[in-house]
């Protein structure tokens, strides 16, 4: 149950990059057969990747995931934004810590930011990120999806705000792939950051779309073979990206149902915490009529009082989840999401992520200890 912080490969994307493996061939290497083959199979996953998110082929440009992907957008446009004086830059304190520090990284190059206040359920607010704008603004960042809540983030209102403005509007979409009806078109975004391992595709794969008229205005970070139309140099790993084309169709394909399916997990999940009489909270969006359209079913985020997370992570040993994001749990920190949505210390301690998936088990009981 920690599908958030990585999927397992779907068998349609192992046998496809299987057979891409087996083949020889550089993409680069265009003038012989099996460099041509293999460019052949990265041109038809970047049509099924840019297909999935309502972009163009030549909008999409594959990097190593979307740690790098925000790297781009966020430390590959600063150039452009000094050069225009646009040195302002708004994102929310929810952001994956691939934003927030290249975001930090900018501070020290003279760059100002503005984090937008949340609403108490997680969510970013289109008017209060719209207040943070000024005329210098050039940029503003806002991810679709918070991978340790679920929360949907109004993408929409803020795109509309801000059209007309010369401002920049970059979004990391990393959860909301397969998860939520998304289009980068209707969401008015010029950059989105996606990755292969949250959507049943290869770890070490990603792509950064960036709109065609804006493509020009990037500085690469790496500098090489001018691969990806020198936005990102480096030999292209075909049998990566031919997994990633391929659980990308999977995903458009799957998503409706899917997510009735991981309804019925969170619903699942709440009645047994409910019939086992379990003290527990939602943290996030979870109320009302449309909460629906503004959480993502497969993560939940669960406050269970008096219990610290660490205990549960160490009792509940036959089950995989997670106490917040998989980065910021490697540091041993308190989530900076939960804290951002004004949880306190025992809160945020006692709060634990977990998350659906495709092939989802139903639990067995197992070695687990009597937790009551
Ligand atoms: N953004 C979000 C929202 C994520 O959940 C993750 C993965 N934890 C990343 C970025 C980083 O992706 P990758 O592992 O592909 O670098």
């Amino acid at each position: 149950m920690d599908y958030a912080a990585s999927t397992p490969v779907d068998q349609a994307v192992l046998d496809i990059m299987k057979s891409a493996w087996q083949a020889a061939g550089n993409a680069s290497s265009v003038q012989n057969l099996h460099g041509a083959q293999a460019k052949k199979k990265v041109e038809d996953a970047r049509e099924k990747v840019a297909y999935s998110i309502g972009a163009k082929p030549e909008e999409i440009f594959f990097t190593s995931g979307a740690t790098e992907a925000n790297n781009i957008a966020l430390l590959g446009i600063s150039q452009y934004l000094k050069k225009s004086g646009k040195t302002h830059i708004v994102s929310s304190k929810t952001e994956h810590a691939c934003v927030l520090g290249p975001l930090e990284k900018l501070k020290t190059q003279g760059f100002d930011m503005s984090y937008s206040e949340l609403l108490p359920c997680g969510m970013a607010d289109g008017p209060l990120v719209l207040k943070e704008i000024t005329e210098k603004t050039g940029f503003v960042s806002l991810q679709a999806v918070n991978n340790e809540t679920g929360v949907i983030n109004p993408l929409f209102e803020v795109a509309e705000g801000i059209s007309g403005k010369e401002i920049l509007f970059h979004s990391d979409v990393t959860q909301a792939l397969g998860k939520i009806p998304f289009n980068v078109k209707e969401c008015g975004l010029h950059m989105a950051s996606l990755s292969a391992h949250k959507v049943y595709g290869p770890q070490g794969v990603g792509a950064l779309y960036i709109r065609e008229d804006v493509q020009g205005y990037i500085s690469p970070l790496l500098f090489g073979g001018g691969q990806e139309g020198q936005i990102r140099s480096g030999t292209l790993p075909v049998a990566l990206i031919a997994g990633f084309g391929e659980a990308c169709r999977l995903a458009v394909e799957e998503q409706a149902v899917e997510r009735e399916k991981l309804e019925c997990y969170n619903t699942l999940l709440r009645n047994l915490l409910d019939e086992a009489g379990i003290d527990y909270k939602i943290n996030g969006h979870d109320y009302g009529a449309d909460s629906r359209n503004w959480r993502v079913p497969g993560i939940m985020n669960i406050h269970f009082s008096g219990i610290e997370n660490e205990w549960l992570l160490e009792a509940i040993d036959t089950v995989s989840f997670s106490t917040g994001s998989a980065c910021s749990a490697q540091g041993d920190q308190l989530s900076h999401v939960l804290k951002a949505m004004g949880l306190d210390r025992e809160g945020a301690s006692q709060s634990v992520r977990i998350s659906f998936g495709r092939f989802q088990q139903k639990m067995k009981s197992g070695r687990s200890r009597n937790l009551s």
